[in-house]
């Protein structure tokens, strides 16, 4: 894959993970970051977090079956045999990212992209709870059920290769060192919209009124510990830490296999990225619905799917000790600790063996 910078990776990255499973699409964490960055004139239509409902939903509407369709080279695959742990822990993907395809169509661009409508971006999620298309005769469907959908949280996924970095000419985008957060020098900026056209999540914003384009900032002062609530320990961000669900985890990507996000990504790879195929290498990860379509959850997800659902469905001891600590404190966990308990429950979960142990999970702060 052709990249246009130095690949940017911090010994700490900026990351979460979000429990599809729970959600229950109120919106709070899409109003908390509404009501601390978005609330200023000309920001009506911009929602850096947002939550919308699959297969149809979509803001900006359909942005992922538009992006898909730019890359789809009609020989798209996913090679599952040929793993390696470090480069490629889910397999090879044989087909074009945004930015191969960008290079084979000869665009001069450094990824493929579109910029969406002003009517795309009428709602967080448009469609709401509706489990089919716009069109009458087409319909989602299993067969214990007849319609299926459910809610993915998004916001910007601070890309280790970033679209929207690539594309700026005025190099107004940058990556920080110290926590791979992405942001976007307002001084620079010049609204050119590169960054709308070539991000392939579509979370970069427009301004019409500034006329210049913005995006989740990963709310960088609670990450920096500016907020006095920590006393100066770095805090989980406005959207995460309004979750009612209890579906988000904050923190960072980092080689402690001890880090609660470190764990469930790398480790135990409970947790797998949105549309890997992008190129991108988002740092939000999902723990996939059990009850959607595998076909539809792998091409969404990667193969790493029907692993990750076996495994939600039958949590080991350590994994669900860890899947505990999801929204327990407001302060980042760098680290956990599993202080180990009676077993108080025993029964059989698709032919698997699950036990239960009364087990307390430590959570550790920077500062230890
Ligand atoms: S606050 Fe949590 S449960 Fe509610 S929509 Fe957002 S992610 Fe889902
Ligand atoms: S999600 Fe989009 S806006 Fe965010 S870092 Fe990746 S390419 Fe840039
Ligand atoms: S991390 Fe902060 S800025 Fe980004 S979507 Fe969440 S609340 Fe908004």
């Amino acid at each position: 894959m052709e990249y246009p910078y130095f690949e940017s990776r911090p010994k700490r990255q900026f990351a979460a993970i979000f429990n599809i499973n729970r959600c229950i699409a109120c919106q709070t964490c899409t109003m908390a970051c509404k009501s601390a960055w978005t609330y200023n004139k000309g920001q009506e239509h911009m929602w850096w977090n947002n939550v919308e409902t699959k297969p149809y939903g979509g803001y900006p509407q359909s942005w992922d079956v538009k992006t898909l369709k730019l890359i789809d080279n009609g020989e798209n695959t996913w090679y599952t045999d040929e793993k390696d742990e470090k480069l490629s822990p889910y397999g090879v993907y044989e087909g074009d990212t945004i930015f191969e395809a960008a290079a084979k169509k000869n665009i001069n661009q450094w990824a493929v992209g579109y910029i969406p409508e002003d009517k795309e971006w009428r709602s967080p999620n448009f469609g709401e709870d509706v489990a089919k298309s716009n069109k009458p005769d087409e319909y989602s469907s299993l067969p214990e059920h007849s319609r299926w959908f459910f809610y993915i949280q998004r916001l910007c996924n601070h890309c280790t290769y970033p679209g929207c970095l690539a594309a700026c000419p005025r190099k107004a985008i940058y990556k920080r060192k110290e926590d791979g957060i992405v942001l976007i020098d307002q001084k620079r900026c010049r609204g050119y919209r590169k960054c709308v056209e070539q991000c392939p999540y579509k979370k970069p914003m427009y301004r019409g009124l500034t006329r210049v384009s913005e995006k989740c900032i990963a709310c960088y002062p609670r990450i920096e510990g500016k907020d006095p609530l920590t006393k100066g320990r770095p805090m989980e961000t406005r959207c995460m830490s309004a979750c009612v669900g209890q579906i988000r985890l904050q923190g960072f990507l980092d080689d402690n296999p001890k880090n609660p996000v470190t764990w469930l990504i790398k480790h135990d790879k409970l947790a797998l990225p949105l549309y890997p195929q992008f190129g991108t290498e988002p740092n939000i990860y999902y723990i996939p619905p059990r009850w959607a379509p595998r076909s539809y959850l792998r091409q969404m997800f990667g193969p790493g799917v029907d692993e990750a659902i076996d495994k939600f469905m039958v949590p080991s001891r350590e994994r669900l000790a860890v899947m505990s600590l999801f929204r327990m404190t407001q302060t980042i966990v760098f680290e956990y600790k599993i202080e180990e308990g009676p077993k108080v429950f025993e029964t059989t979960i698709h032919g698997k063996k699950f036990e239960m142990f009364n087990d307390t999970i430590i959570g550790y702060g920077e500062d230890g």
